[in-house]
């Protein structure tokens, strides 16, 4: 009989991020930064989510580009492969199964009251089910992993909510004196709150709003000369704290640089072009280093390949386990095993 297949107590780490674009410095200091550090202190369960991905990209070699990208900035980012397991969502297929069962758990008043779903609508975006249903696959996603600690951006609040809530379902409805899933807490760093885009909403793949983390060169000073300030005059002093320039600045610049930017925004002379040329800098200076390693990636295809091979054979691994256990708490019989 399969006993429980997570050990209590146990930190386990789990996050993943959309194959839908190219990685941003949103992504970059919401979360993968966060998944990086984490990964030295705990057992981590990164993936590519392609399945989610699907929801806004309809393009099968687009799809599967950026989903390539996406493992070799990772790696190009400082992700280690010793440690922690980095694979494709959809490499664990049985993670469409427990979103079934998880499905038929949850209300759909809950769904229609996700932030993310009716920001991603009034923004224009089609409202097909799989954006609608977009946070149980994630609960799946955290859950088949029994993950314990989700660091995600600030953005992702109210879906890791969703995701404790669907644990707290399953375990009260198939397991109360003996639950299958740990109820997992959000890991958020309050000082990055959500990153602006170029157009001042938050930066998203789906807005078409990013800054690329390697970006450079002409791309990137277009996209900087892009990000919208308001009118105030060169010479006028301006407000620091409602400019989106300041607010990338200060994730990039170190204490004493970005106070000499803030007293020169108070002062007046210094302009919103100075400000963006300063940003320009930083960020390249900042990705020098992994923009390097990016380039030797590229030119080792096979080395990415099996990085995601031997992390989705770890990931199937402990899917496989739960979904045995699931499946005999919900009364799914096998009469013909895989
Ligand atoms: P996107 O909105 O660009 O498609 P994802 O949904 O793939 O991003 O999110 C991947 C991770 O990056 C999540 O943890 C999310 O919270 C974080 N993230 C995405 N955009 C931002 C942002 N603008 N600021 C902070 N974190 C972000």
């Amino acid at each position: 009989m399969p006993v429980n297949p997570f050990t209590p107590g146990e930190t386990i780490v789990v996050s993943g991020i959309q194959s839908s674009g190219t990685l941003h410095i949103g992504n970059y200091f919401g979360a993968l930064r966060q998944h990086i550090a984490l990964q030295k202190a705990h057992p981590s369960y990164y993936f590519i989510v392609n399945y989610h991905a699907m929801t806004t990209v309809k393009d099968a070699g687009e799809l599967r580009a950026h989903t390539l990208d996406a493992a070799i900035t990772y790696l190009a980012l400082g992700f280690d492969p010793d440690r922690s397991n980095l694979f494709v969502q959809s490499d664990v297929p049985l993670l469409n199964e427990l979103t079934w069962i998880f499905f038929c758990l949850t209300p759909v008043s809950q769904l229609e009251k996700a932030t993310s779903y009716k920001d991603k609508i009034a923004q224009g975006l089609s409202a097909n089910c799989g954006l609608f249903n977009y946070p149980i696959l994630q609960a799946s996603d955290i859950l088949i992993y029994g993950g314990t600690t989700v660091p995600v951006g600030a953005d992702q609040r109210q879906h890791i909510e969703i995701t404790r809530n669907t644990a707290q379902r399953f375990n009260h409805s198939f397991c109360p004196e003996d639950p299958v899933f740990p109820i997992p807490e959000a890991y958020i760093v309050d000082s990055v709150a959500v990153v602006p885009g170029i157009d001042g909403r938050k930066m998203s793949k789906s807005y078409g709003n990013t800054i690329g983390i390697f970006d450079e060169g002409k791309v990137l000073s277009q996209r900087i000369r892009r990000i919208v300030t308001d009118s105030t005059p060169l010479h006028a002093p301006k407000d620091p704290d409602t400019d989106n320039v300041f607010a990338l600045l200060r994730l990039f610049a170190d204490n004493v640089k970005l106070e000499e930017i803030r007293e020169a925004y108070l002062k007046g002379g210094y302009g919103y072009g100075h400000a963006k040329k300063e940003l320009e800098q930083q960020i390249l200076h900042h990705f020098a280093a992994a923009r390097e390693r990016r380039r030797e990636l590229l030119a080792h295809p096979d080395y990415v390949m099996d990085v995601l091979r031997q992390g989705a054979r770890n990931a199937r691994l402990r899917a496989d386990a739960c979904m045995e256990r699931v499946r005999e708490l919900t009364g799914l019989i096998t009469t013909y095993p895989a």
